[in-house]
């Protein structure tokens, strides 16, 4: 039997590369669809693995693609992912995030390909009333960000009904840490993600980290989130593409570990890593944040046997420590 074809958009960008590679290593033939305005070429290292340079809202490439393989099921990373931004920005979130899917998702229907894992996030939930969150928990996103990925669950739930898409939406707690072998990792470009920053205010790449807020109501004053490591997160598409794959009905499901850690202790653990101090100022809140975002996983677990490895969040700084202080210092050549 051939491989089975797999289209991943955005996986040329952080957790769909990551995904590729797991991917092409498990038998698959990935043709990654990306349009670089955030991925690097240079992320997709496995030579079997095909780079098309283009967009999710490119009809006629994706009928020439769709033609050529007969894909099993598409993963779809390919969003924008700043949440600031989004709040000063929100067409271009909405348009990139929401409309442009809708015609991937159009010549899905019309090659009768109906698997689809989708990038969601707990940003979809907002201020949380209960925690860990559940999967029912309301969803009241904030921001233009969670609200064009809250869309697209529900556009994602009505072409089921209308035509058996079957999806899986994976709502991803704080994606973090980078390959286990250092080959891969996080390139952002502005970075705005908090264990890239510490880490880079310790090489002095920035001049320090700034803390957003001490006066939260935690334990430390710091805000609390759920750090899952980018390999648990490839581990878990592969799985959804498999449940899916095997029949599997829609879900909407989390990914985290379940264990919060707090800005503070990300701090604590990183000078323990490197040995060394990080260079920090105490801010202001940033608007937006809830003061804890940590998730039930047990769904993940019932219908996809998927649990995370990396619970202990020292392996996140660990594995992203060893990707910056890697031969091109945490960025892919440009
Ligand atoms: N954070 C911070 N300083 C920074 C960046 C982030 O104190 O320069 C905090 C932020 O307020 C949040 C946590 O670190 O509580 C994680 O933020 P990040 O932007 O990494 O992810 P988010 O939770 O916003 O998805």
């Amino acid at each position: 039997m051939g491989k089975q074809s797999v289209l991943v958009a955005g996986g040329a960008g952080y957790i769909g590369s990551h995904t590729v590679r797991l991917l092409s290593a498990e038998g698959y033939e990935v043709i990654v669809l990306d349009n670089l305005v955030y991925g690097h070429p240079g992320a997709i290292i496995d030579d079997e693995v095909e780079l098309v340079v283009g967009a999710v809202g490119d009809r006629d490439l994706l009928v020439r693609l769709f033609k050529e393989y007969r894909f099993v099921g598409v993963i779809h990373f390919a969003a924008f992912a700043y949440v600031g931004e989004s709040v000063t920005d929100p067409l271009k979130y909405y348009r990139n995030n929401t409309a442009e899917p809708l015609t991937l998702l159009e010549v899905m229907s019309e090659f009768g390909c109906n698997h689809f894992v989708f990038s969601s996030t707990c940003a979809t939930y907002g201020e949380p009333e209960k925690l860990p969150l559940t999967e029912d928990h309301p969803q009241n996103p904030v921001s233009p960000y969670g609200k064009s990925k809250l869309m697209m669950e529900w556009i994602l739930q009505d072409c089921d009904t209308a035509w058996a898409l079957k999806s899986a939406a994976l709502r991803y707690f704080n994606a973090s840490g980078c390959s286990t072998d250092g080959k891969i990792g996080e390139d952002h470009n502005p970075e705005t993600h908090l264990i890239p920053l510490v880490l880079q205010a310790i090489k002095g790449e920035v001049p320090e980290l700034t803390v957003f807020g001490t006066d939260y109501p935690t334990p430390d004053g710091t805000c609390i989130r759920d750090y899952i490591h980018v390999e648990d997160l490839a581990i878990a598409h592969l799985s959804a593409l498999r449940y899916l794959i095997e029949g599997g009905e829609s879900i909407q499901c989390n990914l985290g570990t379940g264990v919060g850690i707090s800005v503070k202790e990300i701090i604590d653990t990183a000078e323990e890593v490197t040995g060394q101090k990080v260079p920090l100022t105490y801010g202001e809140r940033r608007p937006g944040d809830p003061a804890q975002l940590v998730a039930a996983p047990q769904m993940a677990k019932d219908l996809l046997g998927w649990e995370a490895k990396h619970k202990d969040v020292r392996s996140m700084i660990e594995t992203a420590w060893k990707w910056m202080s890697a031969e091109h210092g945490g960025h892919f050549p440009k």
